[in-house]
């Protein structure tokens, strides 16, 4: 049966009044079994004010290529679209063999769309986010998104994940108009990128944690419960569905892709991403400029972050027992040592890529956070005080890390860095870990056990230690 999210979505916000979320841009997300047949009309229906004339469209995939039940899926659309549109087919290639949605390649496909009615993106999250750039590049033009693999949950979200100056960001493009998913085609999709969809889905269970953290300490004013009431909606039933994942089982799949899908949404009308990403997609970040610059190739995201989110609830369970330990004391948060701070990041991103350029990339972000925390201190004190009454709020937001582990791996999906493909070693995690605050301007519990005091290669080692041998214990156990 064929289903627009964007009908569930509203339900649930109907449901949390008083909830500030930003309108969603999207207007429908179709899911169903066989609906790439469904993509001339929703190109209709965008299309209206164009008189009778025929739609000129630039459909934008990879060289990857993708069957459905046998036949070359892109090829299929392709020729569907051609019947009533004159269609510009625009194959991006960078020359890697995973394509990237670097500034070059974001150039040339806005420079496609200059001029065209609308844009259909067919291919994973990569393709995806390109097409959303593109339109903004080329003027705004109305753009449909073909999902071809439940890996991300970036297909309906209004930002796109690009690589600037060799460094992963976040930016803002714009909601996808349309966004077409159909399961038949995203099960023959690699298991691989499907397991790592569900290793994106755990960030749910650490990230809002964050994210409230730093309203609390005056760093992001967005937070808002909304979304996170549709994260509940989405966690519902997912430790009966997600084991069939291992098996690809095709209903399992489906409900991966409606979960993906809102999440989504939820970051969109959230107003930002940090309600699905802290310390988890910082880890998964700092993977990938790691390899990145050492020409290594990238691990899937998703897979990355499913890892990575096990670790970050061992971080959390170590944030709380030092808040624990304050007993609510009054407590003076150290002034910022800049000197060393800078020092820091020099040294954590040295020689990277041959040059000091990543970490004056990120120097400027973290730079800002340092001054926040200086202007905050008397609400970090604050919150130090009123942490007994608030505890049970940040833990209700952090699933436990052996629940976290145990999913995984029912799901088939890697539970420690070391199985990840390729896999991680054990040193490159503990770098990601212990220096992931450095990356960006966005605060996480990392940040606040550093500033605490006692964030160094001992207690990284600690918690990698720990989420190893989590995940080996429950290996025994399934
Ligand atoms: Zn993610």
């Amino acid at each position: 049966m064929n289903e627009n999210l964007i009908d569930a979505v509203n339900c649930v916000i109907a449901a949390h009044p008083g909830e500030r979320v930003e309108p969603c841009g999207t207007r429908e997300i179709l899911v169903g079994a066989n609906v790439l047949p469904d993509i001339p009309a929703k190109v209709r229906d965008l299309m209206q004010g164009i008189g009778g004339r025929r739609p000129r469209l630039l459909f934008v995939v990879d060289r990857t290529p993708i069957m459905r039940r046998g036949v070359p899926a892109k090829d299929y659309v392709a020729a569907l679209l051609a019947r009533e549109s004159d269609v510009e087919v625009l194959v991006l290639d960078d020359g890697y063999p995973e394509l990237h949605a670097s500034e070059d390649v974001i150039a040339q496909a806005s420079a496609a769309a200059r001029g065209v009615d609308v844009i259909v993106a067919m291919g994973g999250g990569t393709i995806s986010d390109i097409g959303k750039m593109a339109s903004v590049g080329a003027g705004n033009v109305p753009v449909i998104t073909v999902q071809t693999a439940a890996s991300v949950d970036g297909f309906t979200d209004d930002v796109s994940v690009i690589l600037r100056n060799g460094v992963k960001r976040t930016v803002p493009s714009r909601w996808p108009d349309i966004v077409v998913a159909d399961t038949v085609l995203i099960a023959e999709a690699p298991a691989r990128m499907n397991r790592a969809g569900f290793g994106e889905i755990n960030s749910m269970f650490v990230a809002p944690a964050d994210w409230l953290l730093a309203r609390d300490l005056g760093f992001d004013d967005g937070f808002s419960w909304g979304p996170v009431a549709l994260l509940h909606a989405v966690g519902e039933g997912i430790e009966d569905w997600s084991p069939g994942l291992a098996e690809a089982d095709p209903e399992s799949t489906s409900a991966l892709v409606r979960a993906l899908d809102i999440r989504g949404v939820a970051t969109g009308v959230a107003g930002s991403t940090a309600l699905l990403s802290g310390v988890e997609h910082l880890v998964s970040h700092m993977l990938d400029m790691a390899n990145a610059s050492a020409h290594r190739s990238i691990g899937l995201h998703g897979a990355q972050v499913g890892v990575a989110s096990v670790v970050a609830s061992l971080v959390w369970d170590e944030l709380v027992a030092r808040l624990d330990a304050l007993h609510g004391e009054a407590f003076v948060p150290p002034v910022i040592d800049r000197e060393a701070e800078r020092a820091a990041v020099l040294h954590a991103f040295a020689g990277l890529g041959g040059s000091d350029a990543l970490a004056e990339e990120c120097w400027p972000d973290y730079a800002a956070k340092l001054d926040r925390w200086d202007a905050q201190r008397t609400a970090v004190a604050a919150f130090v005080r009123e942490w007994p009454g608030r505890r049970a709020e940040f833990q209700a937001l952090v699933k436990p890390a052996r629940t976290i582990a145990r999913a995984l791996q029912a799901a088939g999906v890697a539970s420690t860095f070391t199985a990840l493909e390729p896999t991680t070693a054990p040193e490159l995690a503990a770098w990601a870990l212990r220096n992931c605050h450095m990356m960006r301007n966005r605060l996480t519990a990392v940040d606040v056990l550093h500033h605490l005091g006692g964030w160094d290669d001992a207690l990284v080692a600690r918690i990698l230690h720990d989420a190893d041998a989590l995940a080996r214990t429950m290996e025994e156990l399934v």
